[in-house]
């Protein structure tokens, strides 16, 4: 036997060890019962992996992302094979692992039902108490055609080897060098008990599933098109622990009462109605004052920061989308034209920037007017695929609270950083306070405008965002051609991250519409551009903020503000010189004056999400007095009218959550 040298590295340590020839890496791990896989040389390989000299191999946890990668897709085989034991006519089609879980599609008769996924849960747990190996072995795409003749899915697989895209999942059954199948052996016989066309790696034995839940199932194109058949897919989930597993479904619950989508219909807040069709929504007459406090608030800061108001149209000749470059790189996500005036196409515009770039250039500009700052309410249309359409968070027509910046060289820096102040100060009055920053950079491949340029801009980006001493995340290359970007990330209430703002440079579009500005000594510049949206879009900003409170919004932004709640008939009159007191402080307040019992319509107000009850009786009106109920159900009785105004008119104005 011969000596191998391997260097282990487990950041931050780093050691050489002398080995036998055949040791693997479960081998060399074999202390730490978290490791499931190996890195080596930036490949992952299967623990059976035995080391070559000079390999650098790094342990993978089972709780790493690549480790919970290896778990998911490892339990997605276990999967597919209780599928083909209970249902043995199923065809295989493909199983990555995705976001916190993973899934499998398969070519079966009938979609499957409820109880069929769990008889396939309890197949499941049979094969990972069984403890069966994961065994690798390579094979020849001859080899593999024949023993996977009845796997029509498979062999079509086959013949993608080196070009199997990460997009349709295909990457993961054979985007290896070689082709390879996995074997499911019997932990005491060695008998095989399944296989997979895969590229691996897996984890080392079944009984390495510690936790794992079925979901759902739903049908799904092979390989993502339309034209292709469609196949049944089931979604699963599996974690390190069973309070993962716990903790990752109980996040579910909380996320499904938030779904704005629920709360939309509940709240009476819009519609997505079917006539008008998907991704193009209504709001109703509540979710209309939720929608036009947060615009009318918006506004007003955008004119203390010195913005100006612009309007523009939704539709436009083709000629301008030419000339912006959109109908070369954007076009997929733009309605197809409508051809009018013999023959002249027109579009429904996905962006206002062009439109904007033509104020601009619509007369002589001087540097004494930069930075100029255009901002318009614009609402566009983009064509997003039906499978895509989400709600308000992936709508096909939405309004962006959009902005277009235009400066000198010189004013980069100090715009760029008061943008970002601005945009993080006004998510921060809407609530939103734990944020991360992301700074997208230059990809080397794909990119136009002057090295020294890209490097400049990004450098100003990086400063002002780290002024900020919030986390900052690099996106190395991952940059739009036209210019790097800031983007905010906020995390909501519980926890999941949504992108906001943006802030996006670009040497592009200034170039191609030929922007100019007379400089302080007569010569012609171009401005910088920036592209800046605060709340992406106003409904997607809707729908985050929907989930973020869970519809109960705080009172500067609830529907209804306030309603007044009378102990019984006679005390409406009373609680109606309340409510006219608060409407003119511009409080929003209604009486509930309806029939109902006073349980049924403090029920009803709880329902509605509303901040404050004010209830009034006999000894309310005794005292010149109300009493409140909290949406947390505590009480406070007695509350001088005086008070209770000035409370309620506090909380609005400060813009709290109550
Ligand atoms: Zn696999
Ligand atoms: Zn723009």
């Amino acid at each position: 036997m011969t000596d191998v040298r391997v260097i282990i590295n487990r950041e931050p340590d780093r050691e050489e060890r002398v080995v036998t020839t055949g040791t693997t890496a479960a081998e060399l791990f074999a202390d730490d019962r978290s490791i499931i896989a190996a890195r080596v040389a930036g490949a992952l390989k299967d623990l059976a992996y035995a080391v070559q000299d000079g390999d650098e191999v790094e342990p993978v946890a089972i709780g790493s992302k690549d480790g919970l990668d290896i778990l998911r897709h490892s339990t997605a085989h276990v999967m597919a094979q209780a599928v083909q034991q209970l249902f043995p006519e199923a065809k295989l089609g493909i199983g990555p692992p995705v976001k916190d879980g993973f899934y499998y599609d398969f070519d079966v008769e009938k979609p499957f039902h409820p109880d069929d996924l769990k008889a396939i849960e309890k197949k499941m747990q049979e094969i990972i108490k069984r403890g069966q190996k994961f065994s690798r072995r390579v094979i020849t795409d001859e080899a593999a055609r024949e023993e996977l003749a009845a796997e029509p899915y498979k062999i079509e697989l086959i013949g993608l080897k080196g070009s199997a895209s990460s997009e349709d999942g295909s990457s993961v059954e054979v985007g290896g060098a070689e082709l390879t199948i996995y074997d499911n052996l019997d932990a005491k016989t060695g008998e095989h008990c399944w296989g997979d066309l895969c590229r691996g790696p897996h984890l080392p034995s079944t009984r390495q599933i510690p936790a794992f839940k079925l979901m759902r199932n739903a049908a799904a194109y092979w390989r993502g098109s339309e034209k292709n058949p469609m196949l049944q897919r089931i979604y699963g989930t599996a974690w390190p622990t069973k309070d993962e597993l716990k903790a990752h479904l109980d996040f579910l619950v909380e996320a499904e009462k938030r779904d704005h989508r629920k709360l939309g219909s509940e709240l009476d807040l819009f519609s997505i109605p079917e006539e008008i069709g998907s991704g193009l929504a209504v709001f109703h007459p509540k979710g209309g004052i939720i929608r036009r406090t947060m615009e009318d608030y918006s506004r007003k800061r955008h004119e203390q920061e010195g913005y100006e108001f612009v309007y523009t149209p939704h539709a436009t000749k083709g000629k301008l989308f030419e000339k912006s470059g959109h109908l070369d790189w954007y076009a997929d996500g733009m309605y197809p034209p409508m051809q009018l005036d013999e023959g002249t196409d027109y579009y429904l515009k996905p962006m206002n920037c062009p439109m904007h770039n033509l104020i601009f250039d619509a007369r002589g500009r001087s540097y004494r007017e930069l930075p100029l700052r255009l901002f318009e309410f614009g609402t566009v249309y983009r064509y997003e695929k039906s499978g895509v359409v989400h709600g308000l968070t992936r709508a096909r027509g939405f309004t962006q609270d959009d902005a277009h910046i235009y400066c000198t060289r010189e004013q980069m820096a100090d715009e760029l950083d008061s943008t970002l102040t601005f945009v993080l100060g006004l998510l921060r009055d809407y609530g939103l306070t734990d944020f991360y920053l992301e700074l997208s950079t230059k990809d080397p491949e794909k990119f136009v405008g002057s090295d020294e340029t890209w490097e400049e801009a990004t450098e100003v980006l990086r400063k002002v965002a780290e002024k900020q001493g919030l986390p900052l995340v690099p996106d190395p290359g991952g940059a739009a051609f036209y210019g790097p970007k800031i983007s905010v990330q906020a995390t909501d209430a519980i926890g999941r991250t949504w992108q906001m703002s943006t802030i996006q440079l670009d040497f592009n579009l200034p170039e191609r519409f030929d922007l100019e500005y007379t400089a302080a000594d007569g010569s012609r510049q171009q401005p910088v551009m920036i592209h800046r949206a605060l709340f992406g879009s106003i409904e997607r900003f809707f729908a985050v903020l929907l989930e973020h409170y869970a519809g109960a919004m705080p009172p500067w932004l609830a529907p209804v503000t306030v309603t007044g709640i009378p102990i019984t008939d006679e005390h409406v009159p009373y609680l109606q010189e309340v409510a006219a007191e608060l409407r003119k402080k511009g409080i929003r307040v209604d009486v509930d004056a309806s029939d109902d019992r006073m349980q049924k319509k403090i029920r009803n107000a709880q329902k509605s999400k509303v901040p404050f009850m004010l209830i009034a009786g006999a000894e309310d009106i005794a005292a010149g007095a109300v009493s409140f109920r909290y949406r947390n159900g505590e009480q406070k009785n007695g509350v001088p009218l005086a008070e209770a105004v000035a409370e309620i008119v506090d909380a609005v104005e400060r813009r709290i959550q109550v």
